[in-house]
C-alpha cells in the first residue's frame, strides 16, 4: 500500500515535524528507519511527561448505544449484542477497586445510551467523590447535550473523551452517521466541554477503509492546533456484524483497497501515536487496548515506547465485558481485573517505567 521512500526527515526532540514532514514519515516503512522515529517520541515522552505510566480504571457502563456508526460492534442495529446496564451498586465497586489496585482515575465510558440518564449519573458521580478516594473522574458517554455535560461536570466529573475519529468529513459522516434532525459535530462539543471546564480528550482511528495517509497528516496537524489533554489513537478493528466491518472484509478479500489506503496497522498505529508526541509533548497517550491487540506480544509495549503514558486497564465485570464487544476480541476479555492488573504492573517493570501516582492530569507529571 505505501511505498518506500528515499530519505525521511531528520527528527529531533519534540520537533516541530511539518505537515509534509509528517506524512511522509507515516508512508516510511523501513524499520530500520523508524527506529529513529521511536526514539525521537519515547525521549519526547520521558523529558515532557516522565517515566511514570498513568492508569485510569475502564468501566463499560452501559453497551446500549442509539447510534448508527459502521464501524462498531455495539451500533444500534447490531440485534444481535445482548445489552446491559450496570446498576449504581456495581460501578460503585468498580470505584473501589480501582482505589484498591491504586488507579488515580476512572473512566465511565459506554455506549450514547439515553437511558444513562442526567440524574442518575450526577448522583454516581457525587457517590463516587464521597464514598472513595478515586483521584480523577473521566466520562465517554458520547454526544450527550449541554445540560447533560454541565450537570456531570458539577457533580465531580473532571474529564471527557470524545474522539473526532476522523478529520475527513466525508469519511466522518459515512462511518458515523447522523441522528435524526442532529448534526454531528464533535469539534463544538469538545470546545463546550474545555468551556465547561472538563478536561478534554479526543482521538482517532487508524486504517478506516478509505482513510488515506494525508488524512492522517492533516488528523495529526489537527492535534497540533488543539490543546487536548489526552488523545486516544488505536487501529480500527473490523467487526464482522457491523456494514463497515463487511466492506473491510470484501476489499481485504479482493486486494480492492481505495488508493492511498493507511493501513490499520501495528506500526502505522505506532506512527501516529510517535508523530502525535512529538505534536503534543505534554499530552498524555494511552497505549490503547485495540493496538495490544493487533500485537498481542508486543502491542502495549510498544505503544509505552514510542510515545504512549497511559494505559486503561479494564474493570468491567467479566459477564458484561464480554458483552461490550465494540470490536471482535476486545483484549483480555476473560481476565480478571487482577489478571490485568499484575500483567500491567509486570510490563511497567520490565519496561523500566513506574505508576503514576494522584490524578496524572496533563503537567501532573513534572
Ligand atoms: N459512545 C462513546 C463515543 O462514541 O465516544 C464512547 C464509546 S465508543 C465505543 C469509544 C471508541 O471506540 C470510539 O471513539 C471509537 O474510536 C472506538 N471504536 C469503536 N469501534 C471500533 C472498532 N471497530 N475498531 C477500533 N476502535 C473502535
Amino acid at each position: 500500500m505505501s511505498t518506500p521512500r528515499p530519505s525521511t526527515p531528520p527528527l529531533g526532540v519534540a520537533d516541530a515535524l511539518s505537515r509534509e514532514a509528517t506524512e511522509h514519515w507515516l508512508r516510511e516503512d523501513d524499520e530500520a528507519r523508524l527506529e529513529a522515529l521511536w526514539a525521537a517520541a519515547d525521549e519526547t515522552r520521558r523529558r515532557y511527561v516522565g517515566d511514570a505510566v498513568h492508569l485510569r480504571g475502564l468501566v463499560e457502563v452501559s453497551n446500549y448505544c442509539v447510534r448508527g456508526c459502521t464501524y462498531c460492534g455495539i451500533r444500534a442495529a447490531n440485534h444481535g449484542v445482548e445489552r446491559y446496564r450496570l446498576p449504581a451498586d456495581v460501578v460503585l465497586d468498580c470505584a473501589r477497586r480501582a482505589v484498591a489496585f491504586g488507579y488515580g482515575t476512572l473512566v465511565l465510558q459506554s455506549g450514547e445510551d439515553y437511558g444513562i440518564e442526567r440524574d442518575w449519573m450526577a448522583d454516581v458521580l457525587c457517590r463516587i467523590r464521597s464514598e472513595t478516594s478515586i483521584s480523577a473522574i473521566t466520562l465517554s458517554l458520547g454526544e450527550r447535550p449541554d445540560d447533560d455535560l454541565f450537570a456531570w461536570r458539577e457533580a465531580g466529573a473532571d474529564r471527557y473523551l470524545l474522539r473526532f475519529e476522523t478529520c475527513d468529513e466525508e469519511l466522518y459522516r459515512r462511518i458515523h452517521p447522523d441522528l435524526p434532525g442532529k448534526v454531528s459535530d464533535r469539534m463544538a462539543i469538545l470546545r463546550r466541554l474545555q468551556a465547561l471546564g472538563y478536561q478534554a480528550g479526543t482521538g482517532i482511528m487508524v486504517g478506516i477503509p478509505g482513510q488515506t495517509y494525508a488524512s492522517i497528516a492533516d488528523d495529526i496537524e489537527l492535534f497540533r492546533g488543539m490543546d487536548m489533554d489526552m488523545i486516544g489513537i488505536g487501529p480500527y478493528l473490523p467487526h464482522p456484524a457491523t456494514p463497515l466491518g463487511q466492506e473491510f472484509e470484501r476489499r481485504r478479500a479482493a486486494g480492492d483497497w481505495p488508493l492511498e489506503q493507511a493501513p490499520n496497522s501495528e506500526s502505522m498505529t505506532c506512527k501516529v501515536v510517535a508523530l502525535t508526541r512529538l505534536a503534543r509533548p505534554d499530552a498524555n497517550l494511552p497505549a490503547t487496548t485495540a493496538l495490544s491487540l493487533v500485537n498481542k506480544a508486543g502491542g502495549r509495549a510498544h505503544g509505552l515506547q514510542r510515545g504512549g503514558n497511559v494505559v486503561m486497564p479494564n474493570l468491567t465485570p467479566l459477564e458484561e465485558r464480554e458483552r461490550y464487544e465494540i470490536y471482535p476480541e476486545k483484549a483480555a476479555v476473560h481476565e480478571t481485573a487482577e489478571a490485568i492488573n499484575g500483567s500491567i504492573m509486570a510490563l511497567l517493570a520490565s519496561l523500566g517505567r513506574t505508576v503514576g501516582v494522584g490524578a496524572g492530569g496533563r503537567g501532573d507529571s513534572r
